[in-house]
C-alpha cells in the first residue's frame, strides 16, 4: 500500500485516454489499494482516477460519503466503467486534485445508470443521482483524457481561483 504522486495540470499525461483493464489479478488489486490510499490522503477528496497517478488503465474510485447530507453508495469502484443512461442537466461546482488552484461550474447529467466491474471481473449496475452521479462523470472524464476545465462553458465566468484546497 502506498500513496502515489498525483499529476497536476498541465501535465500531458492527464490527456491520455485510458485503456480497458483485461487482467483481474493481484496486480490490479494492489493498484486499486494504492489508488484508494492516495484518494483518502487528499483533503475532502471524493474521487480519483488512475490517469491522475500516471497509470493509463480504466480504473477510478468514487466515495462521496465523507460529504454531509448526501445520499451515497459509499465507495464505488470503477473498472472499465460505462454510463448507459443519462437524465436531466444540472450545473454544479467541481474541484479536482489535479487542478488544485481552481474550481469550476460544470453542466452534468442529474442522474445516470452506470455499468462497472468489481475486482473479480463481475459486472455491477448502479443508478446514481446528484453529487454522486456528478463525481462519477468527473472521474470517467479523466479516463477519457478530459478535465473539468475542458467542460467550462466560459473560462471567464465559470472558473474560480481558490485560496486553500479543502
Ligand atoms: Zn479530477
Amino acid at each position: 500500500m502506498a500513496v502515489l504522486e498525483i499529476l497536476v495540470y498541465p501535465d500531458e499525461r492527464l490527456k491520455q485516454v485510458a485503456t480497458p483493464v483485461e487482467n483481474f489479478d493481484r496486480e490490479l488489486r494492489d493498484f486499486v489499494a494504492d489508488l484508494e490510499d492516495t484518494m483518502r490522503s487528499g483533503p475532502a477528496c471524493v474521487g480519483l482516477a488512475a490517469t491522475q497517478v500516471g497509470n493509463p488503465l480504466r480504473i477510478a474510485i468514487v466515495d462521496v460519503s465523507i460529504k454531509p447530507r448526501i445520499r451515497s453508495h459509499g465507495r464505488i469502484l470503477l473498472i472499465n466503467p460505462e454510463i448507459t443512461a443519462w437524465e436531466g442537466h444540472i450545473v454544479g461546482r467541481e474541484g479536482c486534485m489535479s487542478v488544485p488552484d481552481y474550481t469550476g461550474n460544470v453542466i452534468r447529467a442529474e442522474s445516470i445508470t452506470l455499468e462497472t466491474f468489481d475486482l473479480s471481473g463481475e459486472k455491477k449496475l448502479y443508478r446514481l443521482e446528484g453529487f454522486e452521479a456528478r463525481a462519477v462523470q468527473h472521474e470517467i472524464d479523466h479516463l477519457d483524457g478530459m478535465l473539468f476545465l475542458d467542460r467550462l462553458v466560459s473560462r471567464r465566468n465559470d472558473l474560480f481561483r481558490r485560496k486553500n484546497y479543502k
